[in-house]
């Protein structure tokens, strides 16, 4: 979908956010929480309604675009696609996990989503571990079925094992430290108010039954906070220090593994890439951040993507796919943070009616109206 990407502006800072405006890197404006309830007050249904759908179609729009890409080098990208992907593509073949599916098609980050998301609207706000587990088995079956080999990710497929094998819920997510908690999460972030001990206790009934680690839980809060903030209508710098307090508390969460500490890479990725040009950005986040399935290296990833153009959706999602690794994941998970802070006007509409298009059993709009309603409920 090559012209697509024409000529489309980012969208300009709000002022309802309350932060600063402009993009100045983490930690530039410290989070007063008079001023965050005082946001959620002014939150009006229409305007989380439509930063909710832009978190939704940034997670669909940025995995599409990824789905062709993932598994990829970032030279063997910049080598079939240029610096950067410049819109939806069928997946090349012998793709080793997407080979037949067409341009605009959405992966496992998208399904696993709207799993969560069905089972957190069926619960009203409640996750059912067992009935998100059976679900995602479900899933998987059905993949296989449609041939597909984009099945579930190693720390998923571990716990459902286990637990199909009479597990108990509370211990098959102890050594879950991979990434497929933060790629799905996003559905516990619009149903969630950007509450630093809300969204850590949301994400952890979410993510228990298969990613109930340090880790994973510290990747998955920082993507729901910044998420959850996009909705309320906050800025980009106030979503960052939202993420980095969620995934500072996150990480006190679940069963300790070794690995670099989430949020302290989160802020150094971001401004390991200040200032850089896109494309350099990309190499750098591939050779330093990581890009690999680790949630330490693939959620930085993200973030560091996602700051350099905080509120244009579109670009921060075809840099994503652009990346190298599991970038339909990294991809995915920028999206939906910059598209809660831009809604759907920060995509171009020809895009998403092609997602549309390519996947006519996306109700996004109804999951947006569905996690919403327990938003509302929360508060
Ligand atoms: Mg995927």
């Amino acid at each position: 979908m090559s012209g697509a990407s024409g000529r489309h502006e980012p969208i300009p800072e709000e002022p309802v956010s309350g932060a600063s405006g402009r993009h100045e890197g983490a930690g530039a404006v410290p989070l007063k929480h008079e001023r965050i309830s005082a946001t959620l007050a002014g939150e009006t249904a229409a305007g989380c309604f439509t930063r909710a759908l832009g978190a939704l179609l940034g997670l669909a729009i940025g995995d599409a675009l990824g789905m062709p890409t993932q598994l990829l080098s970032r030279d063997q990208i910049v080598e079939a696609h240029g610096p950067l992907i410049s819109g939806f593509e069928p997946a090349p073949p012998g793709h080793p996990i997407a080979a037949g599916m067409t341009a605009g098609q959405v992966t496992d980050d998208t399904e696993q989503a709207v799993i969560l998301a069905e089972v957190l609207i069926a619960g009203g706000g409640a996750i059912d571990p067992r009935e998100l587990a059976a679900r995602l088995v479900t899933w998987e079956a059905d993949m296989r079925a449609r041939g597909s080999l984009d099945l579930l990710g190693p720390s998923t497929r571990r716990a459902l094992t286990e637990l199909l094998a009479g597990g108990d819920v509370e211990t098959t997510g102890r050594s879950g430290d991979t990434n497929g908690a933060a790629m799905r999460i996003t559905p516990v972030g619009i149903a969630t108010v950007p509450d630093t001990a809300a969204i850590v206790a949301a994400v952890e009934a979410a993510s228990r039954v298969t990613h109930n680690t340090s880790i994973a839980l510290a990747g998955a809060s920082a993507v729901a906070a910044a998420v959850s903030s996009g909705v309320a209508g906050l800025g980009y710098d106030a979503a960052v220090e939202q993420a980095l307090a969620a995934a500072t508390s996150g990480a006190e969460r679940g069963r300790w593994v070794a690995g670099a500490d989430v949020a302290s890479r989160i802020r150094w990725a971001i401004g390991l890439v200040a200032g850089l040009a896109d494309a350099d950005a990309c190499d750098l986040v591939q050779r330093l951040v990581g890009t690999s399935l680790a949630t330490q290296e693939s959620v930085p990833a993200a973030f560091a993507l996602w700051s350099l153009h905080p509120r244009d959706p579109w670009l921060t999602c075809r840099l994503g796919a652009s990346v190298g690794g599991d970038c339909d994941t990294i991809a995915a998970m920028a999206g939906a943070m910059s598209g809660a802070l831009a809604g759907p006007a920060g995509f171009p509409a020809e895009v998403i009616a092609r997602l549309g298009a390519a996947n006519p059993g996306l109700d996004l709009p109804g999951l947006a109206v569905g996690l919403l309603a327990l938003r509302g409920a929360a508060r």
